[in-house]
């Protein structure tokens, strides 16, 4: 008998890169110089409505939104959405919507547009079998509604070649970033912990993540401090990432210190090699600018001028170019993509935008994934990317997302845009703006209290706004180099108030304070997000699993409520690394903060303090609720103890102040260090052993009682029935904790925490503290 000859093995199949047809035209059909002088853009909705109005000009037979895809040498799909087509013609359409002249827009955008009017034209000749086709620009300008048509009728064969030369130019490109991804795949797959073992909570901590990735879930997860928290959520997600065909991780953090601690987590990561992958850190523009007083445009700025023209040469350098470090992954942080942008003279902030598309994981602040107009945001839908997020500090994530979907504006700002438009050419600005002025005043006259809530923006009011909107974006697209920066900050502040009252509800109110005496037209207006859950919620949906982390994420509900986290979210609560014995903590139930009794509070608060560092000399902080009380308090320290060395958080401290107040706790120092509560000092700062012994905490950390957040708190009481403890225990509390929780680091570390208030004693209060903590 003999054996069958065995079959010959199929070849794999080669792999196929998928790219939509904006990304490969804005990589193959960019030319010339970076132009970001602002020339105002259609809101979201008005680019919407603008193509609405376009297809219901069109006849019955008009298909909308055509999906299309082809192939090129096997190696390359692309595909994309036509935005119209009429078969019967047959005529292809791509629309786009404008704000003020045609003859303003840049020709290289123009070039671009037609460059994509031409991949589709061939994917649809590809798909109907047609020889030639005509194909149509429509610009449709929002305010006028009139469009501007330009035509062109090709030949299938044209435009074949047209779409063969562009996947010629990207195909290269797109080998490279698939032969990346399968080496990066490979290393992450066989990637090991760095060190010998998970930290304690560690490891329950990177399973969760882990699984969650694997179930393309929501995880709320609350870990304490020092258990390793970025590396316990970064390491498990990048091991998880190629069975789940993830394409990007983003890190994102509240704060430059979460940034840097990313950063070194992934160094840690692969101490000895070099691990293929591409990481990139997203700075804001005014931390990378290398011409602060210049505008975007080359006219202007050296590095805008050729942008495009050197922009595939930087890219090639930053990503296949010499290695950033010898070990680890490949970094692209802010100082590397400085040297390869300045290498090539091009902008290193808009460099590092452009790497965004090409890099495996971003570190960033919230503001690129949380922001209305955020990068991450848009190229992942864009892109269709399958992304996995992870939220450093998420406890910071409710205030920061209600500011991003908030806008004042100011007695002030209208003054200067108001002065700003005196000349003769900006007469239309200038009545534009004295109607908004009227309208002001008008509401400012019918309001007798000097805090008040509207139902909406009153109906003359937002007309005032919209026209002003209008008015000042025809003046700033017919004069693009000549406006004044209060107008166009004045504009920005208006864009956003218009926009944010198209979509005023529940989760916002409108309100105007008054200063005092009241004087009308002097009023403070606000759209005031109070939940941004509804803003946020597309943005989880949108990404294939997510992380919120933080030592203080209590009660979860609180945080899945106000962020909109998915329904089918998990919480975990990982358990403290450090021992009750190692945290005394003491309430002081003799004392009272409350503002009613700060007077007599100083003297048994000094008393305390010095008797505890007295008892035991060290290193102290000491939070207070506002400078005013920090003052009185150490103002009686130097004068009872002169002895006791102290010293003093002040408002606007610089850095380099920050850094002094810190230099002061070291191993051999003693002393007391005054702070308040929520500030610098409160949170994110790192004091280990006996730089650190111990902490006084005179303040609930409740939120200021006042009109703006008693309707904060009525309005969270209807929407989840828990008013106060959303508006003023639960924020107020988490402020307590992070500051207490500077005191024990790590599991050699020692101290102790003096609650100084009565209401730190009761049992609504206790319950949110950290459970291992013994409470006396
Ligand atoms: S260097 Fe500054 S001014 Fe120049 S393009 Fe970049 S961000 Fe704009």
């Amino acid at each position: 008998m003999t054996a069958a000859a065995p079959a010959p093995e199929a070849a794999p199949e080669p792999a196929v890169y998928t790219v939509a047809v904006r990304e490969l035209c804005e990589f193959t059909a960019k030319h010339g110089d970076l132009d970001l002088r602002f020339t105002p853009s259609p809101s979201a909705q008005e680019g919407v409505a603008g193509h609405g109005t376009v297809v219901a000009r069109r006849g019955a037979v008009y298909q909308a939104e055509v999906s299309l895809s082809g192939d090129y040498q096997g190696r390359l799909r692309v595909r994309g959405r036509a935005d119209g087509l009429d078969p019967s013609a047959p005529r292809l359409e791509e629309i786009k919507t404008h704000k003020g002249p045609l003859e303003r827009q840049n020709p290289a955008q123009r070039t671009l547009h037609w460059a994509q009017a031409l991949v589709y034209g061939w994917l649809y000749c590809q798909q109907a079998g047609l020889s030639e086709l005509e194909l149509a620009l429509v610009y449709f300008e929002v305010g006028s509604q009139q469009e501007t048509v330009f035509t062109r009728r090709l030949s299938a064969a044209e435009l074949q070649a047209h779409f063969d030369t562009q996947c010629a130019r990207f195909l290269a490109w797109a080998e490279q970033q698939l032969a990346h991804r399968q080496t990066r795949d490979a290393a992450l797959t066989a990637l090991r912990f760095p060190f010998a073992d998970f930290r304690t909570g560690q490891r329950p901590l990177a399973e969760a993540v882990y699984r969650g990735a694997q179930a393309g879930l929501c995880l709320l997860a609350q870990a304490p401090t020092g258990i390793g928290k970025t590396l316990g959520t970064l390491f498990p997600l990048l091991k998880a990432g190629p069975a789940q065909a993830l394409d990007k991780v983003f890190f994102l953090a509240a704060k430059t210190s979460g940034r840097q601690l990313a950063l070194h987590a992934l160094d840690q990561l692969a101490p000895r090699q070099a691990l293929p992958l591409r990481v990139l850190e997203l700075v804001a523009r005014d931390k990378a600018c290398e011409y602060p007083d210049r505008a975007c445009h080359g006219e202007s700025c050296p590095l805008a001028q050729g942008f495009y023209d050197r922009l595939p040469a930087a890219r090639q350098d930053a990503l296949t170019g010499p290695a950033p470090q010898a070990h680890g992954p490949w970094r692209l942080d802010q100082a590397q993509v400085r040297t390869v942008a300045l290498r090539h003279q091009v902008c290193p902030y808009y460099l590092s935008q452009e790497l965004a598309r090409w890099v495996d994981l971003v570190v960033g602040d919230y503001n690129y994934y949380f922001d209305a107009s955020a990068l991450l945001w848009g190229l992942s839908q864009a892109n269709h990317w399958r992304v996995a997020l992870l939220v450093d500090e998420a406890h910071n994530l409710v205030e920061r997302a209600r500011h991003m979907y908030s806008a004042e504006l100011l007695p002030e700002a209208l003054a200067q845009a108001r002065r700003g438009s005196t000349a003769q050419r900006f007469a239309p600005v200038k009545k534009a703006l004295a109607q908004l002025r009227r309208q002001w005043l008008a509401l400012d006259k019918a309001q007798p209290l000097a805090y008040a809530v509207y139902p909406q923006v009153p109906d003359k009011l937002l007309k005032a706004l919209q026209q002003c909107s209008q008015t000042l974006g025809t003046h700033q697209a017919e004069h693009p180099t000549e406006f004044d920066p209060a107008l166009r900050q004045f504009y920005f502040d208006v864009l956003q108030a218009c926009r944010l009252a198209e979509s005023l509800d529940t989760h916002s109110l409108f309100d105007a304070s008054q200063p005092s005496p009241p004087e009308p037209g002097r009023s403070r207006l606000c759209l005031r997000n109070l939940v941004p859950a509804p803003f946020l919620a597309p943005r989880w949906a949108g990404a294939h699993s997510s992380t919120l982390f933080s030592a203080t994420l209590q009660p979860p509900h609180y945080h899945a409520q106000l962020l909109g986290l998915p329904e089918a979210h998990r919480t975990l609560e990982v358990e403290s690394p450090f021992e009750a014995a190692q945290l005394q903590v003491h309430t002081a139930r003799h004392l009272s903060t409350r503002y009613a009794d700060r007077a007599a509070s100083l003297a048994p608060l000094v008393a305390l303090m010095a008797a505890q560092y007295q008892a035991q000399p060290g290193n102290y902080l000491a939070f207070f609720s506002s400078y005013d009380y920090l003052q009185q308090v150490a103002e009686l320290m130097a004068q009872t103890h002169p002895e006791l060395p102290c010293w003093s958080q002040s408002r606007r401290m610089q850095e380099a102040e920050q850094q002094a107040f810190l230099a002061r706790f070291s191993d051999a120092s003693q002393g007391i260090g005054f702070a308040v509560l929520g500030g610098a000092f409160a949170e994110g700062i790192d004091l280990p052993g006996r730089r650190l012994i111990g902490a006084f905490v005179a303040t609930l950390g409740l939120p200021q009682v006042n009109p703006v957040n008693e309707q904060i708190r009525q309005r969270l009481q209807v929407l989840f029935g828990a008013g106060y403890d959303y508006t003023y225990l639960y924020p107020g509390l988490q402020k307590v904790v992070q500051a207490a929780g500077r005191v024990i680091r790590g599991p050699g570390d020692q101290g102790v925490v003096h609650l100084m208030d009565d209401r730190f004693a009761r049992p609504e209060v206790r319950q949110w503290l950290p459970r291992w903590w013994a409470l006396d």
